[in-house]
């Protein structure tokens, strides 16, 4: 097939260029020729994509665009555009624009009538599905829930009825702690975990959101991961529906925590807590004057 891009070169056009998640070998001819062929290379961090590059022994001007440059970076990348400069953006690992920067560059793109062309490859989403053994048919992708427990489980709540598998990114510090909100919010489903991708490393471990829980409290959990949680089935709706059933004062929720989750009643005061918006000492106040009622 003849390469769409080669048909007028000198346009300036936007290359969304998918790069290995791990292993080089998964970064495609088509992607490396774009590479080649760019006037210049937008990146999310220049010491990674350099590291690609010098593999590849490709040697391009680089322009860093990130998160905290973007508002800038992005105009000024159009005018490069305009003038016909082919700019390739790439992201430190896997498909640009999906749960890293590019999306208000492409948006600018199109609305200055800039060609976006996406050059796919790599993404740990398409992978982890693939191969994890849940339902993939249709999935829905959460990129990174939220890092504070309460928005995080306010947005586990609106997913309670959703009947298709959630694929989720997660950094391996809150992996525990979003495992047991999602256990506790969405019952105890099927589930798996896709640690390390296509590196020497690479794991899938599948199981109930419980078997995940505490495989991660025997061993830290390290490395890339990426979570599939699969519709829920029998044993999840009941536990779910437990869930929504129960805990209206502090002392059930705790109770509800310690028998659910094989945690003490000091960690589960402590989750409790954070949940009815309490402090520490009030909510041990309360935990007392409840036991007393
Ligand atoms: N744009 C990337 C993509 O298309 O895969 C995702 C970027 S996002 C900032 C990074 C997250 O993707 C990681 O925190 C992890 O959840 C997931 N991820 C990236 N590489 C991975 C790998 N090799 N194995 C498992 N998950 C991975």
């Amino acid at each position: 097939m003849t390469p769409r891009e080669s048909e007028n070169p000198r346009r300036g056009c936007l290359y969304l260029v998918a790069t290995p998640i791990g292993n080089l070998e998964d970064i495609s001819l088509r992607a490396l020729r774009i590479l080649k062929e760019a006037d210049l290379i937008a990146c999310e961090d220049t010491r990674q994509t350099l590291k690609l590059l010098s593999h590849f022994e490709i040697r391009k001007p680089l322009e860093s665009y990130h998160e905290h440059n973007e508002m800038t970076r992005a105009p000024e990348l159009i005018v490069r555009m305009e003038e016909g400069a082919r700019v390739a953006l790439v992201s430190d690992a896997g498909t640009p624009v999906i749960s890293d920067p590019g999306h208000r560059l492409v948006s600018l793109c199109l609305r200055h009538k800039v060609v976006v062309i996406p050059i796919p490859g790599p993404s740990a989403i398409v992978a982890a599905l693939a191969a994890c053994g849940l339902p993939s048919e249709e999935f829905t992708f959460l990129g990174f829930l939220p890092a504070r427990s309460t928005e995080r489980r306010r947005r586990l709540q609106l997913l309670a009825s959703e009947p298709r598998s959630l694929v989720l990114y997660e950094a391996p510090h809150r992996l525990c702690a979003t495992l047991r909100d999602a256990l506790d919010i969405l019952g105890d489903r099927p589930a798996a975990i896709a640690r390390e991708l296509t590196k020497i490393h690479e794991e899938f471990l599948r199981g109930r959101i419980t078997d995940l829980v505490r495989a991660f409290e025997e061993k830290e959990p390290r490395g890339e991961m990426t979570l599939i949680i699969g519709p829920p089935d029998e044993t999840a709706l009941a536990e779910s529906g437990r869930a929504g059933a129960q805990a209206r004062t502090l002392a059930e929720r705790v109770a509800e925590i310690m028998s659910r989750q094989e945690v003490d009643q000091k960690a589960a005061l402590k989750r409790a807590a954070k949940e009815f918006g309490l402090a520490k000492r009030e909510a041990y106040k309360r935990l007392l004057t409840e036991e007393n009622s």
